[in-house]
């Protein structure tokens, strides 16, 4: 199964995709963790990303399709992928048929979380990452039931993206509404997208896609 998980920043595609790779053993194909572990890394691509990324803005479809192609053929070709925050331009989602189609994959859903603008500014800057496993949190929506403890790999130590402040953000949703959600008609004329409340809790939006990837 290939999904892609689309919404604005701040939606819930991280969290969601975290919650399908521990219950189908599902791949989350994450580019904004490419990108950061190629910031991370020092790499050309990481070097040409980081300022782009700072200021909130889309890096090239070349680079992050040239990292969705890597990593697809680093998996195994029965795992299924889930494509969080790529395709995000209309050059994406035309590369990612192609990639797909090359190693013998189809998309099987689109997933669009629906949120209401005024929620994803209070669900940025709230957000957090455990620095040992990278699972993600939030101060108030979904905080670690042992404050300072990770659930899941026991660390300590958490951090916060640089690009996760109030102003960056308005320009990645400025970002999403001109470049990312006018690629959404092409896949319901396809009829692959299925509409998921994003403005629920974390568990019943986990539920409402469940519904969707496994009837
Ligand atoms: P995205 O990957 O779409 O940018 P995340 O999954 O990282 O979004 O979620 C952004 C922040 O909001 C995180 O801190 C996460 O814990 C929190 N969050 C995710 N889904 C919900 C939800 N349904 N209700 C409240 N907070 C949420
Ligand atoms: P969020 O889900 O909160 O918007 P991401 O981690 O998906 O954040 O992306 C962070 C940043 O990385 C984006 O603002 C953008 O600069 C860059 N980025 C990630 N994915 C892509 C992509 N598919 N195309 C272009 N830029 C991307
Ligand atoms: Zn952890």
């Amino acid at each position: 199964m290939n999904i892609i998980l689309l919404g604005p920043p701040g939606a819930g595609k991280g969290t969601q995709a975290q919650r399908l790779v521990d219950r189908h053993g599902m791949r989350q194909l994450s580019t904004g963790d490419m990108l950061r572990g190629a910031i991370k890394a020092g790499t050309p691509v990481g070097l040409e990303a980081k300022a782009v990324m700072e200021r909130g803005e889309l890096v090239s479809d070349a680079i992050v399709s040239a990292l969705i192609g890597d990593e697809l053929d680093a998996m195994g070709p029965d795992t299924g992928a889930i494509f969080d925050g790529y395709p995000r331009t209309a050059a994406q989602a035309d590369s990612l048929d192609e990639l797909l189609a090359a190693r013998g994959r189809k998309l099987d859903h689109v997933i669009e979380l629906e949120v209401d603008e005024d929620a994803l500014v209070e669900r940025i800057v709230g957000r957090f990452t455990c620095a040992t496993c990278g699972k993600g949190y939030h101060d108030r929506f979904d905080p670690p039931k042992v404050e300072g403890t990770c659930d899941k790999c026991g660390g300590h130590e958490f951090k916060r993206r640089p690009d996760d402040n109030e102003e960056t953000v308005r320009t990645r949703m400025a970002e999403y509404r001109a470049k990312t959600a006018p690629i959404l008609p092409g896949y319901e004329a396809r009829g692959l997208v299925a509409r998921v409340d994003g403005m629920a809790d974390i568990e019943a939006v986990s539920a409402a896609i469940e519904a969707i990837v496994a009837p």
